[in-house]
C-alpha cells in the first residue's frame, strides 16, 4: 500500500523565541515538498508563537496528558495544544518513558486522549541496547506497541492520524543505526501488529524510524519496506540539516 512519507523534528528541549526564524526557514522549504508531510514538535513554549509564525505548516507537541484537565503540575492537555496550535503530538518517546517512568498503559491514553481530541499522534516504541543484544529486540517491542496502542475507532482517526515511530534507544542521539535488515525485520513486525489490531486500517498507519537519522543515511532508510518516514531529533534543529531528510522522502 502506498503511504504518504512523514518527516517529523523532535527539537526536544531546544529552541527559543530567537529560533522562530528557523523554524520560519524549515516551513518555508518544506512547501517544495509537497509530496511529503513535514511536522516539528517542538518545546510546549514555542507551539503557540510557531504557529502563528507558520500557520499552514504543521507544529505538533512532545507529550501530552492522558486526562483531559485536572490538578496534573506542569503537565499539558490535548486542549491546551489545540488551542496553542497544535496540530499533533507526539507520546512515549523513550526520553518520557525513562525520564518520567511513563508505562505503556499511561502511553496508551494520553495517544486515546489526543486523538479524540482531535491531534494526530506519532505513538514511540523501541528497545534498549541490553535487549537488543540479548535477542529480545521483535518481542519486546511488538509487545511495547500492543500494550501501548489505542483503542479508538480508527475511523475517528482516519489513515493519518495516527503514525508509529520505531526508535531504538540506543540509536538515539548517538549516530548509531540498526541494520537495514533489523529495521526491515522490525516495522514489517510493527505492521502485522498493527494489522491485527486494526484489520485493513493497520495498512495505513504510517510506522517512522527514528534514530539518529541524517542525510547521509536518509535515503537507504526510505528504501525500506515499511518505513513510511522519520522521526527526526538532532538533526531537526537546522534546516540545512533537516530539508535533505525531507528530500529524500520525496525521493528526489
Ligand atoms: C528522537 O529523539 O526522536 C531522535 C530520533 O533523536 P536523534 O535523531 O537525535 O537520534
Amino acid at each position: 500500500m502506498a503511504r504518504r512519507k512523514l518527516v517529523a523534528g523532535n527539537w526536544k528541549m531546544h529552541g527559543l523565541a530567537s529560533d522562530i526564524a528557523e523554524v520560519s526557514a524549515i516551513a518555508e522549504s518544506a512547501k517544495e515538498y509537497g509530496e511529503v508531510d513535514v511536522a516539528l514538535c517542538l518545546p510546549a513554549t514555542l507551539i503557540e508563537r510557531a504557529s502563528r509564525a507558520v500557520p499552514t505548516f504543521a507544529i505538533g507537541g512532545q507529550d501530552v496528558h492522558g486526562a483531559q484537565k485536572g490538578a496534573h503540575t506542569g503537565d499539558i492537555s490535548a486542549a491546551m495544544l489545540t488551542d496553542a496550535g497544535a496540530k499533533l503530538t507526539i507520546v512515549g518517546h523513550s526520553e518520557r518513558r525513562t525520564d518520567h517512568g511513563e508505562s505503556d498503559a499511561a502511553v496508551r491514553a494520553k495517544a486515546e486522549t489526543a486523538l479524540a481530541s482531535g491531534l494526530d499522534v506519532i505513538l514511540c516504541v523501541g528497545e534498549s541496547l541490553e535487549v537488543r543484544e540479548r535477542g529480545d529486540a521483535l518481542a519486546v517491542v511488538t509487545a511495547q506497541l500492543e500494550a501501548s496502542l489505542p483503542t479508538n475507532d480508527t475511523a475517528s482517526f482516519g489513515a493519518t492520524g495516527l503514525a508509529v515511530a520505531y526508535e531504538p534507544i540506543w540509536a538515539i542521539g548517538t549516530g548509531k543505526v540498526p541494520s537495514i535488515a533489523d529495521i526491515a525485520e522490525m516495522h514489517a513486525a510493527l505492521r502485522g501488529r498493527l494489522v491485527a489490531a486494526y484489520g485493513d486500517a493497520g495498512q495505513a498507519v504510517r510506522i517512522l524510524y527514528g534514530g539518529s537519522v541524517k542525510a547521509s543515511n536518509a535515503n537507504e532508510i526510505f528504501g525500506v519496506d515499511d518505513v513510511d518516514g522519520a522521526l527526526v531529533g538532532g538533526a531537526s534543529l537546522k534546516a540545512e540539516d533537516f530539508l535533505p531528510i525531507v528530500e529524500a522522502a520525496a525521493g528526489r
